[in-house]
């Protein structure tokens, strides 16, 4: 059976009091849903509070980005070691807003999955591709060079302490959520790829969706065959919302 997971990608909101109302609001529901992991990814100022608020539940600690560097004169950047001091089990790499609005590309992302890996930290790798490639019809393409550079790089066999997030960049924070289908063949298609080195693997390997997930649409999502869950953004903020979608799940 593949892990089933949901983690909610706080992105750059919240504050102290925020937080902690936002999880006093999920946390009895979600312990009590059994069959799936949960995670939420925080901004960094906020993992320390958030390490304490999430002890003895079953909510599991993420960051939304890391250095691909150990450590040095990296003025800004926060190492995995560093993420690790505070609990954190998974991290997000190759963000599509990472990639756009900060110059992340696909070298780069592959060293912050190696980096997170070599701490003991699973990475959530993004891929997608943006409307125009999708219009293009070069979707299939986009996704293999973003996954190909990556096994290249760590191999296939990276792939076991990994997660994949499949995100179409014209459905995050847009309200337009790929159809269940055009997602399934995504997913299919990632699959696919990894089967063709490792077959084993990939029948493993947790794919999540990401883009626009809300209660409303999570459970058609979820009833796919090869999607194992979801990569939440704006919906993770709302308590109610997040709850129905880990329900979903
Ligand atoms: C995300 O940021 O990863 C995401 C999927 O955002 P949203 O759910 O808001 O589209």
């Amino acid at each position: 059976m593949r892990k089933r997971l949901v983690a909610g990608n706080w992105k750059m909101h919240g504050n102290l009091i925020e937080n902690k109302n936002l999880l006093n609001a999920i946390l009895p529901s979600l312990d009590k849903l059994p069959g799936a992991d949960f995670a939420v990814c925080v901004p960094y100022p906020y993992l320390s509070s958030v390490q304490v608020l999430l002890q003895g539940t079953k909510v599991l600690l993420g960051a939304q980005t890391v250095s691909q560097h150990d450590k040095g004169a990296y003025t800004g950047e926060i190492s995995v070691n560093m993420l690790k001091d505070f609990g954190c089990i998974y991290v997000i790499v190759g963000h599509s807003e990472r990639r756009m609005l900060f110059g992340e590309n696909n070298q780069t992302v592959a060293e912050k999955y190696i980096a997170a890996q070599k701490g003991n930290l699973v990475p959530i790798l993004c891929v997608g591709e943006t409307l125009e490639q999708r219009e293009r019809g070069i979707t299939e393409e986009i996704i293999k060079e973003q996954l190909k550079v990556v096994t290249e790089l760590a191999g296939v066999e990276s792939l076991k302490n990994a997660v994949i997030a499949y995100e179409p960049v014209w459905a995050i924070g847009t309200g337009k959520t790929a159809t269940p289908q055009q997602a399934q063949d995504v997913h299919v298609f990632i699959r696919k790829m990894i089967t063709a080195q490792n077959t084993q693997i990939a029948h493993e390997l947790t794919i999540l969706y990401g883009g626009s997930v809300k209660a409303g649409n999570a459970s058609e999502l979820f009833a796919m065959a090869d999607i194992d869950g979801g990569l939440i953004g704006g919906a993770s903020l709302i308590a109610e919302e997040f709850i129905a979608i880990c329900r979903a799940v």
